[in-house]
């Protein structure tokens, strides 16, 4: 898409410009007019050639000696003058009589002079002239306010409607958001139909989801569809230095887009001006943004939609926006953009390949299934990523072990290729990952293993295993959430059943153990005793969720207790049936120790040699 930007830079600059460009031409154009086809040698070859009689025109000036030889057509030449005191016999042995006229035809000195010097004033002139009509321009625009105090000056990107421009079809999935973003290009395009029946268009709407998953994209395929202006500001731009700046920009936003109407404001981010306002002021509140946001409501209330200026925004934490913003007549349209499913993650990894070489082989629903909950620019990352890999390893086309292995970089981070696990470390950490995947598989309510590896990553994860889901679902039932907790401590049993002693290596598990068990008891009602009652409450639900205690002090460590026995029991559950199956422990742990790596099916396949029942 093209993007238009404000200029901003101010006068000197071009002044600048003006004077390295005249200087320029001083320098290299002038002296070339002037001597058109003289080529400049040394005094030697004027000597050389006066010898040899080659010499058929000369002129002689105060500085140098210009003159012509004998081909046809004559070449003329020109050196410095040199102390010669032979230079008049010189000239007379060459059989030259005449040197005091000019040979070569010389600008006149009239017009030497208004090319050196009347020509760059005249051009300076014209340029003062246009920048006073612009201040003057700028000034009435900014009702007085002019020069250094257009720092207010709102400086929104205009993307000028082009042909290359982001489509609808750029952004894979998302087909709700799709439909309901369509129906605005639509009123753009044809207002009268909405306006005769008598409806009114919403005069904002607000991309909500988390990040990642393409809200920006759409509000550009949103221009690119409806062939109109697009405004474009990211909430932090409004928030400046000066107070009263944001406000200003905020003012000069709307006229600008007043002015190019209908057309389309997108505001990136809203959530930086559009948090919540203080009630009580404890904090003493963000005077700036609070400014900034009333005037964006003002504004908001002010224009007229039948104009057809439509405010988009983004953002990916709705709960935190003050609920003026969502009032009718605001943002009152709310598009979800959520994170895409496993149809949504393959169609967007094929928009993505299409920008690269990929083998024929190449599966994406594979890739799609292993990349479970990744957002639309982790797959884009991970496409890149896969491609960047090839260029590595010296290939032009990517293969599908690129794209596995940048699952797990996007994922997992990359493998630290040098990372120095000690022999004994390693065999903890064996036997560490071989009791996650060996609780999960001797389970019946749980993703197969895909993959385990003791390869340590850049994230700091020494090993990990990775299970996949069978599909998509959206629900999980009680047995699944405990499985996963059993599942979580598998590491941590298997290192203490076998060397009675226990590491930090299980800190990530704990957590997330700690967190689904939480979860359980305090929001998805799975306590017996509790039951439906939300004892937590979670904000930033698309920025990982940050889930605070809504209950009084009696039940939050009723809630705790609750949660310590949770995790004991899948503890206890994890225990038992490693222990039932030491023999399957000890030697897959030693396979995974001498391998590195195993796959989903090897894995299974070693179980059923084993007689492991799963
Ligand atoms: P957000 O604004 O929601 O945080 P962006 O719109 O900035 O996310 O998305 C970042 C990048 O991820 C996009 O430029 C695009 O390359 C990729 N992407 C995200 N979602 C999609 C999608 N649905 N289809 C295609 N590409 C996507
Ligand atoms: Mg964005
Ligand atoms: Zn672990």
């Amino acid at each position: 898409m093209k993007e238009v930007k404000r200029s901003k830079k101010p006068w000197i600059y071009y002044y600048g410009i003006v004077l390295v460009v005249l200087m320029l031409f001083n320098l290299l154009v002038t002296p070339r007019i002037l001597s058109a086809q003289v080529s400049e040698v040394d005094y030697g070859v004027f000597l050389q050639m006066a010898k040899e009689h080659e010499l058929s025109q000369v002129q002689v000036t105060d500085n140098e000696i210009v003159f012509a030889d004998q081909s046809d057509p004559v070449k003329y030449y020109k050196t410095g003058r040199m102390e010669d005191p032979f230079l008049v016999d010189r000239l007379q042995d060459a059989g030259i009589t005449q040197y005091g006229s000019p040979i070569v035809e010389q600008m006149s000195p009239l017009a030497e002079f208004l090319v050196t010097w009347i020509l760059p004033v005249i051009l300076f002139a014209a340029l003062g002239q246009f920048m006073m009509k612009k201040a003057n321009q700028k000034l009435l625009q900014n009702g007085g306010l002019g020069g250094a105090m257009s720092f207010g000056k709102s400086n929104a990107k205009v993307y000028v409607q082009s042909t290359n421009g982001i489509r609808f079809a750029d952004v894979a999935g998302e087909d709700e958001a799709k439909e309901l973003l369509a129906e605005i290009v639509d009123y753009l395009h044809q207002p009268e139909k909405y306006a005769s029946i008598g409806a009114t268009i919403p005069k904002g709407a607000l991309l909500v989801g988390p990040p990642g998953t393409g809200k920006t994209l759409l509000a550009k395929a949103v221009a690119g569809e409806a062939q109109v202006p697009f405004f474009s500001i990211s909430g932090s731009e409004f928030v400046e230095m000066f107070v009263g700046a944001g406000a200003a920009k905020v003012r000069d936003l709307f006229k600008q887009a007043n002015e190019k109407a209908p057309c389309i404001v997108f505001i990136d981010e809203i959530d930086t001006i559009g948090k919540k306002r203080d009630s009580g002021g404890v904090t003493g509140g963000n005077d700036e943004r609070e400014q900034t946001l009333n005037q964006l409501l003002t504004e908001m209330d002010g224009f007229d939609a039948r104009k057809g200026v439509i405010i988009l925004a983004a953002t990916n934490r709705p709960d935190s926006l003050d609920p003026a913003l969502l009032r009718p007549g605001r943002f009152d349209r709310r598009i979800p953009v959520e994170l895409p499913d496993l149809k949504g993650r393959e169609d967007i990894l094929k928009v993505h390949a299409k920008k690269v070489r990929m083998d024929e082989s190449v599966d994406l629903a594979a890739i799609a299934k292993v990349a479970a909950g990744a957002s639309g620019a982790e797959l884009a990352n991970i496409i890149n990523e896969a491609a960047l890999r090839a260029v590595r390893s010296g290939r032009s086309t990517v293969y599908q072990n690129d794209l596995e292995e940048s699952v797990e970089v996007v994922i997992a981070g990359y493998q630290k290729k040098n990372a120095i696990l000690s022999d004994h470390e390693k065999r903890i950490v064996a036997y560490h990952e071989t009791g996650h995947a060996l609780v999960a598989a001797l389970q019946s309510h749980s993703a197969p293993v895909t993959k385990i590896t003791i390869i340590p990553r850049t994230s700091g994860a020494l090993g990990y295993t990775m299970q996949v889901e069978q599909d998509d679902h959206n629900l999980m039932s009680r047995e699944e959430l405990e499985n996963k907790i059993a599942t979580l401590t598998g590491g941590r049993v298997a290192e203490d059943l076998i060397f009675h002693s226990i590491t930090t290596g299980a800190s990530n598990d704990i957590e997330q153990a700690t967190k689904l068990a939480r979860a359980m008891i305090a929001r998805y009602g799975m306590a017996d005793d509790i039951g439906m009652v939300a004892l937590e409450t979670v904000s930033n639900q698309y920025l990982g969720g940050d889930a605070s205690l809504a209950c009084s002090a009696e039940t939050a460590s009723l809630v705790d207790q609750k949660v310590i026995a949770l995790v004991k029991k899948q503890y206890q559950k994890a225990e038992d049936l490693l222990r039932a199956n030491m023999s399957a422990l000890n030697a897959l742990s030693q396979y995974l120790y001498e391998h590195e790596t195993i796959t989903g099916e090897e894995f299974m396949g070693l179980l059923k040699d084993m007689g492991v029942k799963v």
